[in-house]
């Protein structure tokens, strides 16, 4: 189904809201780009970038006449930013939005969306450590994920819309109810970056001799974690106050399992650390097979070529740095 828009507001323009405006841009999915956000400069380096035709820093007003209006702030901002637009949308718009929780978002967005208007509350799973309006680019949906939760009522036809939008700029769709998806989210996503900032955490509290030999020797493992535990502070201190229930519940059972290891180390029970690392690692190649990673070494990291070895060097390893 090919899909088109005569006006897409976007409200909030970071990471996700420019790389949806360059994505539509580029397949032609809409007519006119309305951009809103908080922030005079943000607004500034939106327009700089080019990134929509028309710029406000009122979201009532970024919204008239569109129909389709994505949220793309954190969060935490969306109850405010629905009682302000709610009075002014289209009827036969489609409300959406990016949020990487779903059911606060039914919560606090859904009373303020008038008659008329269909609720499809969405979530790409994409993204980066970085952000702001020059953080997005048009690819990063590509081959990824893209989870809608419409509310109870909304026309089968609407949701299609949006399937085809999400689809029409690379994405995969998945239709499920706000709550499955803040489980699922939980454990694949939240759990890992809460783990992150703790490790990274961690490692600041360390002494500082210890601390610049982990800085050092990062490469063997704590320098993945440190990329995840760099992503944006406001946007996942939301994530946590809003997906507290399936966080806690996920938590506990990882907790759980890692009193588990934690007795196989003291004890020096061999056998279970292997057959749990033997485990985990058919769960790394199920995720290289579904095609959501790279099976290339040191996970597809460029290497630059080694220095020339100086005379009478003699190289034992190649060029990789991970151990
Ligand atoms: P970001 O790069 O930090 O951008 C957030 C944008 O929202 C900025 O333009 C900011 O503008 C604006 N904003 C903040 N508060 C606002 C308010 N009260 N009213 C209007 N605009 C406001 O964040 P992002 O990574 O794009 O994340 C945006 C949403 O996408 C979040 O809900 C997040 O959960 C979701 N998401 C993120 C990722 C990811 O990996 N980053 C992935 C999937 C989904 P100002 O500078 O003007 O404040």
């Amino acid at each position: 189904m090919s899909v088109h828009f005569k006006k897409l507001a976007l409200i909030g323009i970071g990471l996700i809201g420019s790389s949806i405006a360059l994505a539509a841009k580029r397949q032609g999915l809409v007519d006119v780009i309305s951009i809103a956000t908080r922030r005079q400069e943000t607004l500034d380096e939106a327009r700089a970038l080019e990134l929509g035709d028309i710029y406000s820093l009122d979201a009532a007003e970024a919204v008239r006449g569109a129909d389709l209006v994505i949220l793309c702030a954190p969060v935490g901002a969306y109850g405010a930013l629905a009682a302000a637009i709610g009075p002014h949308l289209e009827p036969g718009a489609i409300l959406s939005d990016v949020g990487s929780v779903k059911e606060h978002v039914v919560r606090v967005v859904g009373p303020h969306v008038p008659q008329g208007v269909s609720f499809i509350p969405g979530h790409p799973i994409a993204g980066t450590e970085h952000s702001g309006p020059s953080a997005g680019f048009a690819e990063l949906f590509a081959g990824r994920w893209c989870v809608l939760t419409p509310a109870p009522g909304v026309a089968q036809s609407e949701t299609d819309k949006l399937v085809s939008f999400w689809q029409a700029m690379g994405s995969k769709v998945e239709c499920m109810d706000a709550a499955h998806h803040d489980m699922v989210l939980a454990i694949t996503s939240h759990i890992p970056h809460l783990v992150a900032y703790n490790i990274v955490g961690t490692v600041a509290d360390l002494e500082a001799t210890t601390q610049s030999e982990v800085i050092k020797f990062s490469a063997s493992g704590f320098r993945d974690f440190t990329r995840i535990a760099a992503s944006d502070p406001v946007m996942w201190r939301d994530v946590f106050l809003t997906n507290k229930d399936a966080v806690l519940e996920m938590l506990g059972r990882f907790s759980e399992d890692l009193s588990v290891l934690q007795r196989a180390v003291r004890n020096g029970d061999g056998a279970a650390l292997e057959a749990m690392f033997t485990r985990t690692r058919a769960i790394r190649r199920s995720i290289i097979d579904a095609g959501q990673e790279t099976a290339a070494p040191d996970f597809g990291r460029p290497h630059e070529a080694p220095p020339a070895p100086k005379p009478g060097f003699v190289r034992e390893h190649g060029g990789g740095d991970d151990a």
